[in-house]
């Protein structure tokens, strides 16, 4: 925020920023939302304010038919109408998940691989949990809940991928009271949007791993660079802390190995995050290029001997 910044739009505006703060508004003042076509008319929105004024109620027009119609604008009743949806059919019986919870049993902690790719790759960490969420909650999954004002579905997902990556083999890692995972993977996949999979559900008895492995496949070209670069000693990005310093990102520091044969490169991955593949391109200015990067995997560390 630079106050001075907005006192100089103000100055260029001529106009004063008490003008805006002080005044209390007229229906017909115009506001600054008012190009914003929401279909509900402002003669509408103006006879309910006065109507609020006076403690008239208006009628819902949902609890009827459009005989009910206030008038709102919204409808067209041609394309646009106001309408019921009649109850939907769920593909399956939930219950059979929802045996647990009352028998005070623990609940299970699972690990679930699942893809996400196509149009997912829009979805951020923090929606794709609600995803998850959502699905569980349609199918009544009794899913084991968080402390607190706003108890939130158990639902982790490890060192998430950037926004526009896709991965093959991301985890998750929920907490419910289902034993049997084979509902999960089976009844679960039927719904979930397109985009998501889940591949493989198991459970997870170990503490969540500090340090894991991610492997990231390159389209050749890209694949080629890097390595170059790596040669050469300059695979790496500046990064510019919370604190303002600017830090060097080296994948040396990263790298555990690379398989020229397929593209991979295996990096750490930790708290403290792991080699934006995305960065280094842009540096470089290469990311127009088309850079076609997907995280093939991501091992646990029991896993790594594996990897
Ligand atoms: S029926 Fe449509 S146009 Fe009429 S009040 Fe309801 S939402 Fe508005």
């Amino acid at each position: 925020f630079d106050f001075n910044k907005w006192m100089n739009a103000f100055k260029h505006y001529s106009s004063a920023p008490e003008d805006y703060s002080t005044k209390i508004l007229q229906p017909e003042d115009e506001l600054p939302w008012d190009f914003i076509d929401i279909g509900v008319k402002k003669e509408f929105l103006v006879s309910e304010f006065e109507k609020s004024k006076k403690e008239v109620m208006t009628k819902d027009c949902r609890v009827s038919n459009t005989s009910m119609c206030v008038g709102c604008g919204v409808c067209d009743f041609d394309l646009l109408r106001n309408e019921f949806a009649s109850p939907g059919k769920k593909s399956f019986n939930g219950n059979e998940f929802n045996n647990m919870s009352d028998t005070n049993q623990e609940y299970y902690s699972y690990v679930i691989d699942f893809e996400k790719k196509d149009s997912a790759v829009l979805f951020s960490a923090i929606e794709t949990c609600r995803v998850f969420a959502h699905v569980f909650k349609m199918c009544d999954v009794d899913m084991s809940y968080s402390r607190g004002y706003n108890p939130q579905p158990r639902i982790s997902y490890i060192y998430p991928l950037s926004v526009g990556v896709e991965g093959y083999n991301e985890k998750l890692i929920i907490k419910a009271y289902v034993k049997d995972k084979n509902l999960l993977l089976n009844q679960l996949n039927k719904i979930l949007p397109s985009g998501f999979k889940m591949k493989d559900v198991r459970l997870f008895e170990n503490k969540m791993a500090d340090e894991m492995i991610a492997a990231y496949s390159l389209n050749f070209e890209a694949y080629m660079q890097l390595i170059g670069a790596l040669g050469e000693e300059r695979a790496f990005y500046k990064k510019t802390t919370k604190r303002g310093r600017e830090k060097i990102i080296d994948l040396k520091e990263y790298i555990v190995k690379k398989d020229d044969e397929n593209c991979l490169v295996y990096v750490k991955i930790n708290g403290r995050g792991s080699f934006n593949f995305l960065e280094f391109f842009r540096q470089i200015n290469y990311i127009d290029s088309k850079v076609l990067i997907a995280r093939e995997n991501i091992f646990f560390t029991e896993e790594l001997q594996n990897a």
